[in-house]
């Protein structure tokens, strides 16, 4: 894919499920509170890290592309 994306966790809305770190080791912890974060506030674009988002059961993690800030997930309507 070649982009980067800046990666979100809304603290607020985390349930500490962990699916996202299943889904996507390098990019998610989990922290002492099970609440997710990234790893990095960026990533290379990648499946697995879209999986994560698209996976998590409250739709706590946001992506979007690097610098233009154009959304990735949840997709615009
Ligand atoms: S999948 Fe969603 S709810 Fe579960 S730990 Fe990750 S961000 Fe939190």
């Amino acid at each position: 894919m070649g982009e980067r994306w800046r990666v979100a966790v809304d603290r607020s809305v985390c349930i500490g499920s962990g699916m996202c770190v299943g889904a996507a080791p390098d990019g998610f912890r989990l922290g002492p509170a099970r609440q997710s974060h990234p790893v990095a506030p960026e990533t290379d674009a990648a499946e697995s890290v879209l999986a994560a988002a698209e996976g998590c059961p409250v739709e706590a993690i946001t992506l979007t592309v690097a610098g233009s800030g154009a959304a990735v997930f949840p997709p615009e309507e």
